[in-house]
């Protein structure tokens, strides 16, 4: 089978299939006089449900990541919402359904309101209402064991959790238990699942389809996390292969290991800047035990959403101070509120015609002032702890420019005013990810401090390719030469300048395009934690100079560039 790999690593061991609530519930009609009973027994088994999940906020051990808290929230908060309760009760009252066959119901309409959504974000939140009314179905059964086989299993064998999805509470159960992979049939990678397994550092492959019908309980599996290829009761010669390669694999990462405190040089002498992309400020202590250079990219909207209040001014300045004191001196760039397109605050529920060209990242920001001088605040107010770079996204105007050095001088004046201590020790520079600014750069590198190349989305806006539409995925093309040339000139122009220029979206940390980037004269990469020692290595073996010539005569050209052309 083939899902989508989202944490890499290999693991070898027995399934455990989770049970879907959903597909298993009985269905049949009450009579007339017990309906007011199982609207009832409805709304205890919610209640049961909001308290459970109440009691998992409340004791949420210290190591579990950030988001998990709101997620939960937010599913309690989902209990509450009258179309649960109000709504399945007049299917039970008007249809004289049973409780549970009331809830799937409910739960299928609901699903197909969400599906058709054309919002990204509001589309997974129909994810959330199915694990919630799973859990419900699990209180309505008296079931609440989430892997009753558990016990059986011998303490030695490494077992791999098969699911359909799995909810943050039951993510959370999980953690603690000694699983080697999870599998599921729906979820992509920005799903709790996968930022759950990448924090506990567990291979998953997520949007299998339908690896709930086709593995049973104690099947032997074998995951691939990186290419999300998933082999069921392989033969022996397979068995034996991938133990070789998990074993390669592991070998590797030793090796890797070693390279944590080496210095990131091309065999030419170039330094290269490695540094961390980070969601959440608890992260920046991955991107230090990386051997990070510094923070090239804290997305800071990751403190905004999933939940239905906003961050006050206090709760960033603590979330960007302790970033800047973990990072004790080296830089930290933090971002401003990246949001919009596919990445929505709760409550903003209006979806713009074409929202990946709408108002977004700085745009929405500039429209909110009361949003963007909140958190301008908390940064001046952080910069007191050290120097922070402030990264503005999907810039495209000069006059964004102009505007966001305006917010700046009116959020330090209310700073004044209310006599709350904070310091301008700030650089101000902006993501290049529309192609305008990268054709058009001059006046941007002259008057910011420095430039972030946001490959994901530059590829998106040069190519007109939806980044997150599967359709044509195969035409979001990073090698396209047009993206080549618009980095390139990006890069020229700082050094022109003496400024500098990362590249901090996907590319950065694909280990593949390493030389390719050094041959582009890039000097600064920013990348996920867990990427940065594949892309030491790299840099290690390359000969800076040589890839740099190499590079210049395929662009001049406008060919596509081969990679094994540059190969050692
Ligand atoms: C990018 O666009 O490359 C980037 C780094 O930002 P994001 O992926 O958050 O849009
Ligand atoms: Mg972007």
């Amino acid at each position: 089978m083939r899902g989508q790999g989202v944490v890499k690593g290999y693991a070898i061991g027995r399934a455990v299939v989770m049970g879907a609530a959903t597909l298993e519930v009985a269905h049949y009609r009450i009579q007339p006089e017990a309906v007011q009973a199982e609207c009832q027994r409805l709304k205890s088994a919610l209640a049961l449900a909001r308290d459970e999940l109440q009691g998992m906020v409340a004791n949420l051990p210290d190591d579990a990541p950030r988001e998990m808290g709101a997620l939960l929230t937010v599913h309690s908060m989902l209990l509450d919402d009258p179309m649960l309760a109000q709504q399945t009760c007049e299917l039970i009252i008007e249809r004289h359904y049973n409780a549970e066959w009331a809830l799937t119901t409910q739960g299928q309409i609901l699903g197909e309101q969400f599906a058709i959504m054309e919002d990204a974000y509001l589309r997974e939140r129909g994810a959330d209402i199915r694990q919630v009314i799973e859990r419900v179905l699990r209180v309505l059964s008296g079931s609440t064991v989430l892997l009753p086989r558990l016990s059986e299993a011998p303490a030695d064998e490494a077992l791999i959790v098969v699911a359909r999805d799995i909810s943050p509470a039951d993510m959370l159960k999980l953690r603690g238990g000694r699983f080697a992979a999870f599998l599921t049939d729906l979820g992509g990678p920005t799903s709790h699942t996968a930022i759950v397994a990448r924090s506990m550092n567990v291979p998953a492959v997520v949007g299998i389809g339908n690896v709930r019908s086709l593995v049973r309980d104690g099947d032997v599996l074998v995951v691939d996390g990186a290419t999300g290829a998933v082999l069921v009761n392989p033969p022996q010669f397979a068995l034996n292969e991938y133990l070789r390669r998990q074993a390669a694999y592991a070998d590797d990462r030793a090796e890797l290991s070693l390279l944590r405190d080496a210095e990131a040089i091309t065999l030419d002498g170039v330094r290269v800047k490695l540094e961390a992309n980070i969601e959440l400020p608890e992260e920046a202590a991955m991107a230090l035990e990386a051997g990070a250079d510094g923070i090239g990219l804290f997305r800071s909207e990751f403190l905004f959403m999933g939940r239905s209040d906003l961050p006050g001014e206090q709760e960033q300045y603590e979330a960007y101070a302790s970033v800047v004191q973990t990072m004790a001196g080296r830089p930290v760039t933090i971002r401003t509120l990246d949001i919009g397109a596919d990445k929505t605050l709760d409550g903003d529920i209006a979806v713009a015609a074409n929202p990946a060209l709408g108002l977004r990242a700085i745009r929405y920001c500039l429209a909110n002032p009361e949003i963007f001088g909140t958190q301008l605040r908390a940064l001046l107010r952080a910069s007191l702890h050290g120097k922070i770079r402030i990264l503005i996204p999907m810039i495209s105007h000069m006059h964004e420019v102009h505007a966001v050095r305006q917010a700046i001088a009116v959020a330090g004046a209310e700073l004044e005013a209310r006599r709350i201590p904070y310091a301008s020790n700030y650089e101000l520079g902006a993501m290049v990810e529309i192609p305008a600014i990268a054709i058009a750069i001059e006046p941007f590198i002259d008057s910011l401090d420095f430039l972030s190349i946001g490959t994901n989305d530059l590829i998106q806006y040069t190519l007109a390719i939806d980044r997150g539409d599967n359709d044509v995925a195969e035409l979001y093309d990073p090698m396209h030469p047009a993206v080549l040339r618009l980095i390139a000139h990006t890069i020229n122009a700082g050094e022109r300048a003496g400024k500098p220029v990362a590249v901090c979206g996907e590319m950065a940390g694909d280990a593949s395009v390493t030389r390719m980037l050094l041959g582009l004269g890039l000097k600064e990469f920013s990348m996920h934690p867990q990427q940065l020692l594949d892309v030491k290595k790299e840099v290690r073996l390359a000969h800076s100079n040589a890839l740099r010539i190499k590079v210049a005569s395929a662009l001049n050209r406008a060919e596509r560039i081969d990679l094994a052309l540059l190969a050692g």
